[in-house]
């Protein structure tokens, strides 16, 4: 039986443009409730600030606590999650995602997964919204979890597989726990310049870079 080769993408900031999501959003629900961008920010900082982590980010809890602090109830969550959803589209696709989907998608035995840590219901919309999901069909290999680095999570990403991911605490933890797995970190504009990075990651700065990457982890197994 030939091996099969998972590459795993992270969601946010990986291969979907998040911060553009929220700016499109905020700009959705001030239009729609009449109030300005800066008060809408000012809500969602209300409501992420408690999160205990930014993966816990719910739209639909969103949209709850901004109906609830508005002084005027013009608007019904339902309503503004719409707007929520409404702004995901490919133009939150980083440009080079699809055509290195295809490419992937492509080669001999290369399987794609997600390995996403968030809200399942919201990384779902995210995917399907974005027409990302088509490239990720395999149920089994559409991992998100609302803590991906517990150590049963990370113990369950198929041997031999790479997993990208743009935060550098996802690929240290997973590069310490599993020396078959090749942890990828892709730089979209490094947060924590002091952070340190395990001495086994590879270090990207485009996706358009994980063909080659690709084909050299895998040339020793022809078959
Ligand atoms: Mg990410």
């Amino acid at each position: 039986m030939r091996a099969e080769h998972i590459v795993y993408f992270d969601i946010d900031k990986t291969i979907i443009n998040t911060p553009e999501i929220k700016n499109g959003f905020v700009a959705a629900l001030a239009q729609e409730l009449g109030i300005s961008e800066t008060a809408i920010a000012d809500l969602v900082t209300a409501y992420t600030t408690p999160l205990e982590s930014s993966t816990d980010f719910d739209p639909e809890a969103l949209a709850q606590h901004i109906v609830e602090n508005l002084l005027a109830k013009q608007a019904t969550s339902e309503k503004l999650l719409q707007l929520i959803f409404d702004v995901i589209a490919p133009v939150v696709v980083f440009e080079e995602v699809v055509q290195v989907l295809e490419i992937l998608a492509r080669m001999p035995d290369v399987r794609l997964g997600i390995f996403s840590e968030g809200v399942r219901e919201w990384q779902e919309v995210k995917l399907k919204n974005s027409g990302l999901d088509v490239h990720f069909a395999n149920e089994k290999l559409r991992g998100i979890y609302t803590r991906k680095l517990l150590s049963e999570v990370i113990a369950g990403l198929r041997p031999n597989s790479v997993v990208v991911d743009d935060k550098k605490q996802v690929v240290n933890a997973i590069a310490a726990q599993r020396l078959d797995v090749t942890a990828v970190w892709i730089n979209r504009g490094d947060r924590e310049p002091e952070a340190a990075l395990h001495a086994s990651v590879l270090v990207i700065t485009s996706l358009r870079e994980l063909p080659d990457l690709a084909n050299e982890l895998w040339s020793e197994y022809p078959d």
